[in-house]
């Protein structure tokens, strides 16, 4: 790979180069927030939303972002360019910044605010052919009224013992259920169910993070005739369900064809969940902001 070039507090360095202090609250606390983005054919999907959600973590934690959105906007435009990547996953953190080792953020002047941008392949493509198995697990999703999973926050520690949960069972993704036992999300994608003609999928009170593939999704499902409902489901309704998939930044639209140990449908993907992977591979070269203007026209 040629040089990466990372974005770290108004430089451009080289992944070496890119080091923040052990005294940075994002690494002594998870006090910080954080987005992931795509990057298909040279434009970057759904920027606004991704931008949106940022400022208002940032908002919610009473973090002071350095840059305007529209700022920061170009800087993430220009890290792309920068490391001529077409195909891309882009990972933005703000953290609060260097204190000292008590808690107090006001301690904390100035964020550190770092922009990476990798290729990026999450599950291998056969298994967007196959399907995914998944396991529900013992780990459950913070309540909405301690940690909103509103706020994509650095504090992922609950989605990291998702994915250890994951790996003891040998699967690659597992679901977690909120504090009533209401079927919340995967470690980092949203759930769908598909019902006949009616998807569902959990509202954001249940402790879902309001995915911008989800609302893509919803979106999408909506233009094709199918009724979308965001309302509470349990397990139950994940093992009898026609249809289930997942969606995420990095995970696109993936189907579940087995969830512990039932089969999910006839154990393939379906075809609600194909039509909808279809036109979401549609969408995103078209719901882009362009970063190689002069070219964009060559590629899609
Ligand atoms: N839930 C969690 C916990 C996540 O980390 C992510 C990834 N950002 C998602 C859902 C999916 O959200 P999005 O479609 O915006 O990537």
């Amino acid at each position: 790979m040629p040089d990466q070039w990372i974005y770290l507090n108004g430089e451009f360095v080289t992944k070496e180069n890119a080091k923040i202090s052990v005294y940075d609250h994002g690494f002594l606390y998870g006090d910080g927030i954080f987005e992931g983005i795509r990057v298909y054919s040279g434009n970057i999907f759904r920027m606004e939303e991704h931008m949106d959600r940022l400022y208002r973590s940032a908002k919610s934690i009473m973090l002071n972002m350095p840059h305007s959105k529209e700022e920061f906007t170009d800087l993430v435009v220009e890290t792309v360019e920068r490391n001529q990547l077409r195909d891309a996953y882009i990972r933005i953190v703000v953290s609060r910044g260097v204190g000292d080792l008590g808690l107090d953020p006001y301690k904390c002047p100035n964020a550190n605010v770092v922009i990476i941008v990798e290729p990026l392949a999450i599950f291998p493509k056969e298994l967007y052919e196959r399907g995914l198995e998944i396991v529900t697990v013992a780990t459950r999703r913070n309540r909405p009224d301690v940690l909103s999973p509103k706020v994509k926050s650095l504090n992922y520690l609950n989605n990291v013992l998702v994915k250890i949960e994951a790996h003891l069972a040998n699967v690659s993704e597992a679901l977690m259920l909120n504090d009533q036992g209401y079927v919340a999300e995967g470690s980092a994608d949203n759930i769908f169910i598909v019902r006949g003609s009616t998807f569902l999928t959990p509202p954001g009170y249940v402790g879902a993070l309001e995915g911008i593939t989800r609302n893509a999704v919803i979106e999408i499902a909506g233009k094709l005739g199918y009724e979308v409902k965001e309302e509470p489901f349990t397990r139950h309704d994940v093992y009898t369900a026609d249809e289930v998939f997942l969606t995420g930044t990095a995970a696109e639209v993936i189907a579940v064809v087995k969830v512990d140990g039932r089969v999910i449908g006839n154990g393939v993907p379906g075809e609600h969940t194909k039509n909808i992977l279809k036109e979401f591979r549609a969408k995103v070269v078209a719901d882009g902001i362009q970063v190689y203007q002069e070219k964009a026209h060559q590629v899609s």
